[in-house]
C-alpha cells in the first residue's frame, strides 16, 4: 500500500488484487457499506460526480483506475488513451475518495488468462455492433473488479447507457451480491457529454462535437410533441448531425429503456442513443425520454 498526497487531500493507493480485496472485505466486516467507482482514469467532472455520489451513500469509497485492454479493438486508441495518474490521485483525494486501486495489466490479466464473460443479445447491437467484443472486454473486467473490491455499491454513469444496461443484466443473470446505481450524464455549458476523449477534438470539431446533443433533444422534442413514427424521428436526428461535415454518424436510434431494442412507436419510456465519429474520434451519447405523467405514472 501506498499513500499519495498531492495538494489537498490524500489518497491511498493500492496495487495489489490480495491488498485491495482484504482491505475491503475487513471493512465490510465492520458493517461499513463499501463504494466503488471503476474508472479508466483521465478522470473528468464526470468521473468525480459519480465518487460524489458514492461519498454521500458509503462508508469506504474505492475508485479503480485502469485502462482495460480486453475492451479496445485492434484498431481503437487504448495505446493512445489519455492517462494521468498524478493528476488523477489528485482529484481523487479531493472528491473524497478513499482508496484508489490502480492493478497491473499483467495481474489483472496474468499469462493464460482463457475466461470471459459474454452478456448475449444486449451487448451485440449498437456499441457491441460497431465494436465487436467491447462489452465481452467490459463485462469481464467489470466482474473481475467486483471480485477484486467486493464491494456493496458499484457506481456508473449514464453517459454510457449501453455499458449500464450490460452490468445490470450481468449482476442479475449472475447473482452478483452488489448494487448497481446509474448517476446521470455531466455535460458541458453547450450540450456536449463530458468524455476522457474529448482531449482528442481539435477547435473546430470540438465545435462539430455539439451535434450530438443537439440531435437528441432534436428527437426529445419531436417525441413530446407528438410524433408517432419513430423512423422520421430518427431521420431528424441524422440531419441534425449531418449539419457539419466534419460529423460521421455510425447510428442514431431510439429504443427501449432495457432490452435496446429500437423501437416503431413511442413507449412510455425511451431512449435515444446517438454514435458518432467527429474527425478521427468517435463520440456517443444518450438520452432518457420519459412521456409519462409524473402524477399519474403508468
Ligand atoms: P470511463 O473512465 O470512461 O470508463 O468512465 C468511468 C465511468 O464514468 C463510467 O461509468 C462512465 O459512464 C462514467 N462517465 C463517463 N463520462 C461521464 C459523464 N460525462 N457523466 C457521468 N458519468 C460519466
Amino acid at each position: 500500500m501506498s499513500s499519495s498526497s498531492l495538494v489537498g487531500a490524500e489518497v491511498t493507493v493500492v496495487e495489489r488484487i490480495a491488498e485491495i480485496r482484504s482491505l475491503v472485505t475487513a471493512a465490510r466486516e465492520r458493517g461499513e457499506i463499501v463504494g466503488l467507482v471503476p474508472t479508466m482514469g483521465a478522470l473528468h467532472r464526470g468521473h468525480l460526480s459519480l465518487m460524489d455520489q458514492a461519498r454521500r451513500e458509503c462508508d469506504l469509497v474505492v475508485a479503480s483506475i485502469f485502462v482495460n485492454p480486453t475492451q479496445f479493438g485492434p484498431s481503437e486508441d487504448f495505446a493512445r488513451y489519455p492517462r494521468n495518474l498524478a493528476t488523477d490521485l489528485r482529484l481523487c483525494g479531493q472528491a473524497g475518495v478513499d482508496v484508489v486501486f490502480h492493478p497491473a495489466a499483467s495481474d489483472v490479466y496474468p499469462p493464460g488468462f482463457a475466461t470471459f464473460v459474454d452478456v448475449g443479445g444486449l451487448a451485440g447491437v449498437l456499441e457491441g455492433a460497431f465494436r465487436p467484443g467491447h462489452f465481452r472486454g467490459v463485462a469481464t473486467v467489470v466482474l473481475k473488479l467486483f471480485q477484486m473490491v467486493p464491494a456493496s455499491i458499484a457506481y456508473f454513469g449514464q453517459k454510457d447507457y449501453q455499458q449500464q444496461t450490460v452490468i445490470r443484466r450481468l449482476a442479475r443473470d449472475l447473482d452478483l451480491a452488489i448494487e448497481i446505481r446509474t448517476c446521470p450524464t455531466i455535460r458541458e455549458p453547450d450540450g456536449l457529454a463530458l468524455s476522457s476523449r474529448n482531449v482528442y477534438l481539435n477547435p473546430q470539431e470540438r465545435q462539430a462535437a455539439r451535434l450530438l446533443s443537439e440531435s437528441l433533444h432534436r428527437a426529445a422534442q419531436l417525441v413530446r410533441d407528438g410524433a408517432d413514427d419513430l423512423d422520421r424521428v430518427r431521420e431528424a436526428m441524422r440531419e441534425v448531425l449531418r449539419s457539419s461535415p466534419l460529423v460521421q454518424p455510425d447510428y442514431a436510434t431510439l429504443v427501449h429503456p432495457t432490452t435496446l431494442e429500437e423501437v416503431a412507436t413511442p413507449l412510455p419510456t425511451l431512449v435515444a442513443l446517438v454514435a458518432a465519429r467527429v474527425g478521427t474520434t468517435r463520440l456517443i451519447d444518450n438520452e432518457v425520454i420519459s412521456l409519462a405523467d409524473p402524477l399519474n405514472p403508468p
